[in-house]
C-alpha cells in the first residue's frame, strides 16, 4: 500500500456508490480514478473516501459527500462532448469528476482562496479542461454558454435565471432549491422555450450567495 492505502479505499468508496444505486459506470470509473484526498487537508484525508461524509475545506465551506458528487454527476447525462457548468468549485473536486465526463467544464467560485487552491491541485493532477473564475455563480457564465448541463453545488432559495436560460436545448440543470437548513435537488431539462422539472431527494448544501441566492449576511 505505497500510497498509504488510498486507493484501495477509493476502490471501496465506488463498490459502496453502486450497492447504493450509482448505476453509470463512467461516473463511477471518474470517482474511481480521481483521488479525492489531494482535494482535502491532510488532518481530514483517512475519512476522504467515506461516501456519506462532507468535509470542512476552509472558509466556512465544504466538500459534498461522495454520494452527492455522484447522484449530481449521474443526473446530469453528461456525455463527452458536452460543455458543463458548474456553480461552486469549492475543493475542486467535482470539477475534476466531471473533467472525466465532459469536453470542458467551466467553474465559478465566489470565494478566491478556494478557487486558487482548487485550481492549483486540478494543475497538479494533470487536468487540462477545466477554467476556474472567481465571481457570483448565479449569474452563470454568458460568454461560454450554452451548457449541455450545469451543476449548482450551493444551496439557493430559488433556481437562478440567468442559470436556466444559458442551458442548451435538452440540457439539464441540477440545482438544491429550499430553506438554508435543508433543500430539495431538483433537475431541470430545457425542451425548447420549457422547462421540466423532477425532484430527486433531499439534501443539505452550504448556501448559495449571490444576487440570485441568499444575502451573505442572511
Ligand atoms: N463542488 C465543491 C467541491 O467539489 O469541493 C463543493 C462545493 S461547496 C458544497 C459550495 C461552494 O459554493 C462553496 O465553496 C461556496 O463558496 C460556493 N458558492 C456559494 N455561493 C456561490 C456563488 N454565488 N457563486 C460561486 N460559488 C458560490
Amino acid at each position: 500500500m505505497r500510497d498509504g492505502g488510498f486507493t484501495y479505499r477509493r476502490s471501496q468508496m465506488v463498490e459502496s456508490l453502486r450497492r447504493g444505486g450509482i448505476r453509470d459506470e463512467k461516473v463511477l470509473s471518474a470517482m474511481g480514478e480521481i483521488p479525492r484526498h489531494l482535494f482535502i487537508g491532510e488532518s481530514w484525508r483517512a475519512r476522504a473516501y467515506d461516501d456519506d461524509v462532507s468535509i470542512n475545506i476552509g472558509s466556512g465551506q465544504t466538500i459534498s459527500q461522495p454520494r452527492v458528487v455522484a447522484v449530481m454527476s449521474q443526473s446530469a447525462r453528461i456525455e463527452p462532448d458536452h460543455k458543463v457548468l458548474e456553480i461552486g468549485t469549492g475543493s475542486g473536486y467535482q470539477a475534476a469528476v466531471l473533467s472525466r465526463l465532459a469536453r470542458f467544464v467551466f467553474s465559478i467560485e465566489r470565494i478566491a482562496v478556494l478557487a486558487r487552491g482548487a485550481k492549483r491541485c486540478i494543475d497538479e493532477l494533470g487536468i487540462e479542461n477545466v477554467s476556474v473564475k472567481v465571481m457570483d455563480g448565479t449569474m452563470g457564465w454568458r460568454a461560454q454558454g450554452p451548457f449541455d448541463a450545469i451543476l449548482v453545488t450551493a444551496g439557493g432559495p430559488e433556481v437562478p435565471q440567468p442559470l436556466l436560460s444559458q442551458l442548451a436545448d435538452h440540457g439539464r440543470l441540477v440545482v438544491p432549491v429550499g430553506p438554508r437548513e435543508q433543500q430539495v435537488l431538483k433537475v431541470i431539462q430545457r425542451r425548447g422555450s420549457r422547462f421540466v422539472e423532477s425532484q430527486l431527494q433531499d439534501v443539505c448544501f452550504v448556501p448559495l450567495v449571490g444576487r440570485y441566492g441568499w444575502e451573505p449576511s442572511q
